[in-house]
């Protein structure tokens, strides 16, 4: 499932007015979006049954927010938790909809159910939010493109690194492809428009391809590389025949997070 074009420009237009009214250097102001629409923000232990909650109750929106998953005011990980929930209440759609009771009160996850379109659109606010679209575009913090960049991304913005890949990868100008995978098996990726449309040698759910980075990664014993890997499109890819984009040399490198178990690859061309 997908959001359209449209919808997309609308949600992050939308952001964009909310961000711009709430934000302080790169960072946007949550707290002041709280208190600012009249939001009850509850950060409280709710064990392992959600990041976060929107809930419609004797006239108000109360937010929940599981501190037993990490979700603060302050953990990127709670900022886009909560950016999330101001996704369902900010869009008319989600908002209404919980008011008159036609969309159920539902618990959100920080990853996604990517074919849940109500929650593909907070996430999508989620990160318009956090990474305003003039701000990331013309964020340069570090001119070449590499996981630094993202990094850079994710301090400067006070996100994840992988919403600082998500976001980036939708906004900036060149070729750019993640593939998140865990235990050898692929479980999402995003391609920009810009990056070649070339059908994968890896199926989402399947294993990844092993001669790429993070193929090795898993089936090899020390092949723990952190810098950026020189690698060829068809160890990823078919290209189509005669594509002189093929010939290029692509570029492959990986952040590896151990505290969750999966790999994001970086695939982009000098
Ligand atoms: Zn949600």
């Amino acid at each position: 499932m997908e959001i359209s074009p449209t919808r997309k420009k609308e949600l992050s237009k939308l952001a964009d007015f909310v961000s711009g009214l709430f934000s302080s250097g790169g960072v946007t102001q949550l707290d002041k979006i709280v208190a600012f629409e009249g939001l009850e923000l509850y950060i409280d232990h709710y064990e392992d049954c959600f990041d976060g909650m929107l809930v419609y109750g004797e006239e108000q929106f109360h937010i929940h927010l599981n501190i037993d998953r990490r979700n603060d005011i302050t953990t990127a990980r709670g900022r886009y938790s909560l950016s999330h929930e101001l996704g369902h209440y900010y869009i008319n759609e989600h908002r209404i909809g919980l008011q008159t009771g036609e969309l159920e009160p539902h618990t959100s996850f920080s990853e996604a159910d990517k074919n849940d379109l109500i929650e593909l659109e907070a996430d999508y606010f989620a990160g318009c939010l956090l990474m305003p679209y003039q701000k990331i575009f013309y964020y340069d913090g570090v001119r070449k493109f590499s996981l630094d960049k993202i990094k850079g991304i994710a301090s400067t913005f006070k996100v994840s690194l992988l919403a600082a890949a998500i976001r980036y990868c939708e906004v900036c100008i060149h070729e750019l492809m993640i593939v998140v995978s865990e235990n050898n098996t692929v479980k999402w990726y995003e391609r920009n428009d810009h990056f070649p449309k070339w059908p994968f040698r890896f199926k989402v759910h399947g294993p990844l391809p092993p001669t790429t980075v993070a193929g090795e990664y898993f089936t090899k014993a020390n092949s723990r590389f952190e810098t950026v890997e020189k690698v060829k499109p068809d160890d990823w890819f078919h290209p189509f025949p005669d594509d002189y984009r093929a010939e290029r040399t692509m570029n492959e490198q990986c952040f590896y997070s151990d505290g969750f178990g999966y790999v994001i690859s970086l695939l982009w061309f000098n």
